[in-house]
């Protein structure tokens, strides 16, 4: 089974959420395959009305969460505030997170703290910059990221999950090579394996994204510990998205 998740950024209103779900062809939820949206916090409630009971197979999360369960943090998303309105996951330290808002690995340990403790599971996005994969660094910073949000995950058997996605494919049209993409997720696998041991390692899905369209899906969902894909752009229209779940196939 593969893991397909949408990233709807700052796009897609209460509105327009409602179009998407009334678009959606649901006979894709029979795949088999799970499927995962972020809408803007927003239009979260619009989604979880609109979902119902006929997608409900279809989770839902919020794009980013804050550490602290309350206070004074105006226009923040607790992670209690964010499960209460519906939401099952939370992207963590995605891109644009760190990027564009200068989120730290230590923000992201904090942030996966508070998703675990109230119930959300985290999907940890990591990736290099261009100028770090032209310098050989690939490894040494997805793995520290990656690092940062373990915390106690060595003790604890909550779902987790991990995107990776390499700052320069992201809205670019730049898609990293199902080799690449498989070196990367050999990478994160491994570290997984030494720090919750092989079995559990294995039932952490670590989903590829960056630029994925229902032309390249298939590909990169076919390489090797590729468990699935994270979409920006292409999941904002239904039947794009759609079509990205039918090129992942039939359930391995
Ligand atoms: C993303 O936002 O996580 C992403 C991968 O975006 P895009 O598919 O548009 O590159």
């Amino acid at each position: 089974m593969a893991v397909i998740a949408g990233n709807w950024k700052m796009h897609l209103g209460p509105h327009e959420t409602r179009g998407f779900f009334k678009d959606f062809d649901t006979s894709v939820l029979e795949t088999g395959h799970e499927l995962i949206l972020f809408p803007s916090t927003a239009s979260l409630g619009a989604a979880f009305l609109a979902r119902g009971e006929a997608v409900k197979g279809i989770g839902l999360g919020v794009q980013n969460i804050h550490w602290e369960d309350a206070g004074a943090f105006t226009g923040e998303t607790s992670a209690p505030i964010a499960a209460n309105a519906g939401a099952e996951f939370a992207l963590i330290g995605h891109s644009e997170r760190r990027h564009v808002f200068g989120e730290t690995d230590e923000e992201t340990t904090r942030k996966v703290a508070a998703a675990r403790r109230h119930g959300l599971v985290p999907v940890l996005c990591v990736g290099e910059t261009l100028a770090e994969r032209r310098a050989g660094r690939v490894d040494e910073v997805i793995l520290r990221q990656l690092d940062a949000a373990l915390g106690d995950l060595d003790v604890e058997d909550k779902r987790f999950l991990v995107a990776y996605e390499p700052v320069w494919a992201i809205g670019t049209g730049e898609t990293a090579t199902p080799d690449d993409a498989s070196a990367a997720h050999a990478t994160l696998r491994a570290r997984l394996s030494d720090a919750v041991g092989a079995e559990r390692a294995s039932r952490v899905p670590i989903l590829y994204g960056g630029s994925v369209k229902p032309e390249n899906a298939e590909e990169l969902m076919a390489a090797e510990n590729v468990d699935g894909v994270l979409v920006g752009g292409a999941s904002l229209d239904p039947v794009s998205f759609a079509a990205i779940v039918r090129a992942a196939g039939k359930p391995r």
